[in-house]
């Protein structure tokens, strides 16, 4: 006999994969605001937007949506400062309901013996424990970051069952620029240092080829993502 109670059932419309399916292929026509609009209607407040730091272009665009949405960002205890002070200034600049997820102590060398097991536990496991309650959320993920990125959906359902939400995945590497100038958003200053993605200071480096803005990510390893996106 199983004494397992199934938690009550979150306040909000679910939708089926095939209707998730219908809604990814309009919303190659909406605009960024309109899908972000279309989240909060149905998801908020079990709804947050995960954030890297590396601009603040999805935080801007959101918060002009919902100003108290949730926004998460995963303290690896690894990050450049340069990333932290980023996560201050964009804490003033927006008032932001900023969600810290700060890691336990952990082996210091984990990410040089076995970065798919540090990735895993650092940034997986914490960014598992942000989304517990909640029936969806949102990124920055753009299909032109990467190769592995390009076909990724607008909206779908992640491996949790969670409705995950990429209202720029469209976006090109202009788009983003053009936004960060019309709108002056804060962005990480390491973009002006060369840096093209940013993300735990070990395992980021200045990208090796100038087509592949990923490329300075785990450099030397077969590793490619951090698993946060599956
Ligand atoms: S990016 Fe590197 S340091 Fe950060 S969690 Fe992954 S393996 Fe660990």
């Amino acid at each position: 006999m199983s004494f397992l109670v199934e938690p009550p059932p979150l306040p909000v419309r679910a939708f089926h994969d095939e209707e998730l399916a219908e809604l990814n292929a309009e919303f190659e026509h909406w605009p960024a605001p309109k899908i972000i609009q279309w989240a909060v209607d149905h998801f908020a407040p079990h709804l947050c937007l995960a954030a890297s730091m590396q601009d603040a272009v999805v935080i801007d665009l959101a918060t002009k949506v919902d100003p108290g949405i949730e926004v998460v960002f995963i303290d690896t205890g690894y990050h450049f400062p340069e990333t932290l002070e980023t996560v201050e200034a964009v804490r003033r600049r927006y008032g932001l309901n900023l969600r810290m997820m700060t890691v336990a102590p952990h082996d210091e060398e984990l990410w040089k013996v076995d970065p798919e097991n540090c990735c895993s536990a650092v940034k997986v496991g914490q960014l598992d424990r942000a989304l517990a309650g909640k029936a969806a959320w949102m990124s920055g993920l753009r299909r032109a970051e990467a190769e592995t990125r390009a076909t990724a959906p607008i909206v779908a359902r992640d491996l949790r069952g969670l409705v995950k939400v990429n209202p720029i995945a469209t976006w090109s590497d202009l788009d983003v620029e053009g936004y960060i100038a019309d709108h002056d958003v804060p962005v990480n200053p390491l973009l002006s240092q060369g840096y093209t993605s940013i993300g735990c200071q070990p395992c980021t480096f200045l990208p090796s080829d100038p087509g592949d803005a990923r490329s300075g990510r785990w450099a030397g390893r077969d590793k490619t993502e951090c698993g946060l996106h599956i």
